[in-house]
């Protein structure tokens, strides 16, 4: 049996390689998610530059610090960020503050970009109901919104949570807190850390809150309005 030269390079090529181990190709368990718009939908209420910053660089390092926080816990992982947060005992002591802080950063800011939107949209449906009735009217909703962006003292977020089937309420967290610790899922969440506003508005939260209620994705929150709620 004669071996050609074309077969022996092969050979020579195939064993020159790197053993490549199934911990090198496996992908990690968090990605960022594309934004669902580019970076200057939102202007002039959101500039680009701080949707660059916020999406790419603060929620990028959220989703590293989640990746390496469960690094060594696969099982945690697998079973999904909001799993995890909704029973925070369960995670070792060591990294239970890490995930609750880049699990909920994580969790949070990918349910913030859904929440927002360039198209001009108004609650429909059972929302709007919603709204009326627990608020009296959408201006008055916008109203304690604002009102309770403001009471956050430091970073935090606002949260719009359902109560029943047909009751909303607003509630506040300190950091990267959510409902989700509580088991709860959120309709949406309003993010008032210095982060989110800054580059453009300084120090004026009540601007940015203003700015950031005429850029809500009502059509998208009508929908899952009735997804959390069945
Ligand atoms: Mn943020």
């Amino acid at each position: 049996m004669t071996t050609t030269r074309r077969e022996l390079l092969s050979t020579t090529l195939i064993a020159a390689l790197p053993a490549i181990s199934s911990a090198q190709v496996k992908p990690s368990a968090f990605t960022l998610p594309r934004l669902p718009y580019p970076v200057d939908a939102l202007e002039p209420y959101i500039d680009a530059r701080t949707m660059e910053i916020h999406h790419g660089k603060h929620h990028q390092a959220y989703v590293d610090n989640l990746n390496k926080a469960l690094s060594a816990h696969p099982e945690l992982a697998q079973s999904g960020v909001q799993s995890v947060l909704g029973n925070l005992a369960a995670v070792p002591e060591s990294i239970r503050q890490a995930v609750r802080n880049n699990g909920g950063g994580h969790l949070n800011h990918s349910l913030f970009w859904q929440t927002l939107g360039p198209a001009k949209t108004a609650p429909k449906g059972r929302l709007s109901s919603a709204i009326d009735k627990s608020f009296g009217g959408r201006s008055a909703f916008e109203e304690k919104l604002r009102a309770a962006g403001l009471s956050v003292f430091g970073s935090g977020w606002v949260w719009v949570t359902a109560k029943g089937r047909d009751t909303l309420q607003v509630e506040t967290s300190p950091n990267q807190d959510g409902p989700w610790l509580a088991g709860a899922t959120p309709l949406f969440g309003l993010d008032v850390w210095e982060h989110a506003y800054y580059l453009k508005y300084q120090n004026r939260r009540a601007d940015y809150l203003a700015a950031l209620l005429q850029v809500v994705n009502w059509e998208f929150l009508t929908d899952r309005y009735i997804e959390i709620t069945k």
